[in-house]
């Protein structure tokens, strides 16, 4: 059996990140979506263990300390990390994972998993970006500006990405996302012994 495919996936915040996810998911019933840790605030209608594991900062700490998480970043001033776990015991049984995840823990995780497939969606335009932060409410001022800071910097990172999907079309996005899943699956790498059973029955 294949072990599974690792997906990381990066997005500016407001990108619309969240509903292609969403979709995907949906469709693809296969694949497993990996809930990071974080120490940021719950926003509405978040909850703990679906959305996030909320944890302090010292819940935190203790985790990377005892070597629990794959990879883990500081981002607008809350920490944000993968616990490794789960990750690797759906790997193992052959289950594709997806990870949602900003850049620099995208990096991390290509640095220690080369096989990862990275995937970042790009917005139309920084402009669009802030336009659809501003729409969403969730956050103040200040902290758009922030993070409209922070997608830049993300952007300019995208260019270590393995695949590019614009989200100017929220339906043609999705079906570029689930292009590339496919695509991932049918690499040589990935099927070395169906060529191995092929040859051995010639
Ligand atoms: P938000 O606060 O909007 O939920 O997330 C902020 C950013 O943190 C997003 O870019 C999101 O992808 C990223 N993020 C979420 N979970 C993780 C994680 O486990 N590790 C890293 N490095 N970034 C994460």
């Amino acid at each position: 059996m294949n072990k599974g495919k690792l997906f990381v996936v990066s997005a500016p915040s407001g990108c619309g990140k969240g509903t292609i996810l969403l979709e995907v998911l949906n469709n693809n019933k296969n694949l497993f979506y990996s809930v990071s840790a974080t120490t940021r605030t719950p926003r509405e209608g978040e909850i703990d263990g679906v959305n996030y594991y909320f944890l302090s900062k010292d819940e935190f700490k203790r985790e990377i300390d005892n070597g629990g998480m794959l990879e883990y970043a500081q981002y607008c001033d809350n920490f944000y990390g993968t616990p490794k776990k789960k990750v690797f015991e759906k790997l193992e049984q052959g289950i594709d994972v997806i990870l949602e995840i900003e850049t620099k823990g995208a990096m991390q995780v290509k640095g220690v998993m080369p096989e990862a497939v990275l995937i970042f969606i790009l917005p139309p335009s920084v402009l669009e970006l802030r336009r659809r932060l501003n729409k969403r409410g969730t956050e103040e001022e200040s902290v758009i500006e922030k993070r409209v800071k922070e997608a830049e910097d993300e952007i300019r990172r995208a260019f270590n990405y393995d695949y590019i999907i614009m989200n100017d079309e929220l339906d043609k996005a999705i079906e570029d996302f689930e292009a590339v899943l496919k695509a991932s699956k049918l690499t040589k790498e990935n099927n070395k012994n169906m060529i191995e059973e092929v040859l051995k029955n010639a």
